[in-house]
């Protein structure tokens, strides 16, 4: 990609975006654009062969007025300080537009996990826990997963936790393993929210979503179950694409399948009598719906020149850059913002800490039903600020919503003297 601009960067320029529409203090808007608190470590475990090796940790605090910091730890090698930053403040705004009880945090290792025996991640997680301990608990900061980290790495964190603070405490992580503590419908969540927002979208533009054509970009949780709930809705499914590349096929094919085929073989690339494509190419087929559901700048402004779907749902954190934004907005294309179209996994997060709080296991169906509610609500929200306020797509509409509770919960706490 030409321009890789820096996700923090981004995020600030969102929020200027929708505060331009508020008669925002300076100071408040300083506040909405700035973490409170970042802590930068530095980790150092046992490799397998006795050696010892040190990696760079980060977790930001980006904004508590709205109740504990909330949000997944990733290990990818491209995690910095900035977009750690960007992503705590992505996860503000995401609990504030769903209306969950949350501020935003978000964590990273910069390491890429492959490099690694699973007996080091668990030494590596558990070195991380360690560190995280004075900052995290079940009031005070809640981690999640996120890129490459799963049940597996939550549980590590919530037994280091608990052993050693000598409780029990399942609440203080979410994504756990329903045996650990885990919700039903959590690790679909993420998916099942990015097909509702879709299913949301065409209702509000009077299109139907059945027969409508589909291409996702990323094909890991996120993505793969978007894919198979939007196939499950009707939509056809005509391409996918994971860091190897992509397949093709207009005539659709079974995602369930596809990644099914991906698990086995280590990729989507060769499965059925789909064409190989490249991302690239992916991103600019001409379908009803792009889902881009990999990382932060998928699409910047020269790509957004060629994108040809009428609709984008935003299943990743970040996947537009601003420029890419402008050029989207400029041609009419609909983009439902990552901050609502992911939003399905804190907030079924939220009812796993719920169920934690409660000692009180919650049925799959009521997961998603109650997940169901939420969305269509904060849908419903979002549309409302959309066609009130003169502003120029859903993400601006968005950060209205998010940044009008954020502010409201600062207002209302009053100030210290
Ligand atoms: N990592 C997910 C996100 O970006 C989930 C966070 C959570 O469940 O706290 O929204």
């Amino acid at each position: 990609m030409a321009d890789q601009p820096n996700p923090f960067e981004s995020l600030r320029e969102q929020v200027d975006d929708a505060a331009a529409h508020l008669d925002a203090d300076e100071g408040v808007l300083t506040r909405l654009k700035n973490p409170e608190r970042v802590l930068e470590t530095n980790l150092t475990f046992e490799l397998d062969d006795g050696t010892l090796e040190t990696v760079r940790a980060y977790r930001s605090q980006f904004n508590g007025d709205r109740g504990p910091y909330k949000g997944g730890i990733r290990y990818h090698p491209d995690v910095t300080r900035d977009e750690v930053k960007a992503l705590s403040g992505w996860m503000a705004y995401k609990c504030a537009v769903v209306d969950v009880p949350y501020g935003g945090g978000k964590g990273g290792i910069a390491i890429d996990p492959s490099d690694y025996s699973e007996s080091e991640l668990e030494r590596l997680t558990r070195a991380f826990a360690t560190e995280l301990r004075p900052l995290i608990g079940e009031d005070r900061d809640i981690p999640a997963p996120d890129v490459n980290t799963g049940q597996r790495e939550m549980n590590w964190i919530k037994d280091t936790y608990e052993t050693l603070e000598n409780t029990t405490a399942p609440g203080v992580i979410t994504g756990k393993a329903i045996d650990s503590g885990g919700s039903e419908g959590r690790v679909e969540a993420t998916g099942r929210s990015t097909a509702l927002a879709a299913r949301e979208t065409f209702d509000w533009l009077d299109r139907d979503l059945a027969g409508a054509t589909v291409a996702v970009q990323g094909y890991g949780n996120a993505g793969s179950i978007a894919a198979a709930l939007l196939d499950d809705l009707g939509a056809d499914v005509v391409a996918v694409s994971d860091s190897s590349g992509g397949i093709h096929d207009p005539d659709g094919f079974d995602p369930r399948a596809a990644k099914e085929y991906k698990s086995e073989t280590g990729a989507v690339d060769g499965y059925a009598d789909a064409a190989s494509i490249t991302n690239e190419e992916l991103l600019t087929l001409d379908v009803d719906v792009l889902v881009p559901a990999a990382l932060e700048n998928a699409i910047d402004g020269d790509l957004a020149a060629d994108v040809a779907a009428d609709v984008i749902v935003e299943a990743a954190n970040g996947p537009l850059t601003p420029d890419a934004d402008d050029v989207l907005a400029e041609r009419d294309v609909y983009v439902v913002p990552d901050i609502f179209a992911n939003a399905g996994g804190v907030t079924v997060s939220y009812f796993e800490w719920v169920q934690n709080r409660q000692r009180f296991s919650w049925t799959e169906s009521r997961v998603n039903e109650e997940l169901e509610r939420v969305i269509t609500e904060a849908f419903d929200g979002i549309i409302d600020a959309y066609e009130t306020h003169d502003v120029r797509n859903l993400r601006t509409a968005a950060y209205l919503v998010a940044i009008g509770r954020v502010v409201d919960a600062y207002d209302q706490a009053g100030s210290w003297p």
